[in-house]
């Protein structure tokens, strides 16, 4: 695969210099917009698209479920690092419908675990449904998670932050909160 990568790499350089596309541009979102979705293949490129943003237009977060697990404070730091010093205004929460970490199992979790030689003292210590972060249901996440950054004592107060939910076939959305 990295041979295939690199090999197309070259091309795509070549052809970004030929049609004077490597210009410099701003680290900063210039609509000052954050997206938080799911890493789902199927939202690869339609959730901005869908959403009507381009490139250096937003940031995007990705994790499994677009979810934020109690005592995990990764996302909060990028929406804070974000509002703080990118000035990012808005935060878009984008859960999407099918989203595999509601259809997954902790059972199928650590089956996997064991077959693919994690060390069982290792898969003990932890509560795989919650270090998982398998969720429920998909629009209940996004209100949990719009909450969540509501409420974080990291994240100004003036962000504006909204839950939305995509098809990830039709990129269709739907307002959750
Ligand atoms: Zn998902």
């Amino acid at each position: 695969m990295i041979d295939s990568i690199l090999g197309f790499n070259r091309e795509f350089v070549e052809k970004r210099k030929k049609d004077d596309q490597c210009k410099e541009i701003s680290g900063h979102a210039r609509k000052e917009v954050m997206i938080f979705t799911c890493m789902d293949t199927r939202l690869v490129g339609l959730v901005e698209e869908a959403m009507g943003f381009r490139r250096g237009e937003v940031k995007v977060l990705k994790n499994a479920g677009n979810t934020i697990r109690e005592g995990c404070d990764d996302v909060i730091r990028c929406v804070s690092l974000g509002a703080l010093m990118m000035g990012i205004r808005e935060v878009y929460v984008v859960g999407h419908k099918d989203c595999g970490m509601r259809k997954v199992s902790p059972q199928e979790i650590k089956q996997a675990m064991r077959e693919r030689g994690i060390p069982q003292q290792a898969i003990d210590r932890i509560d795989v449904k919650k270090w998982a972060g398998i969720i429920e249901d998909e629009k209940e996440n996004v209100v949990h998670v719009v909450n969540k950054l509501k409420n974080s004592e990291y994240i100004p107060k003036d962000i504006v932050v909204h839950g939305l939910l995509i098809d990830p076939y039709s990129g269709e959305l739907e307002v959750v909160i």
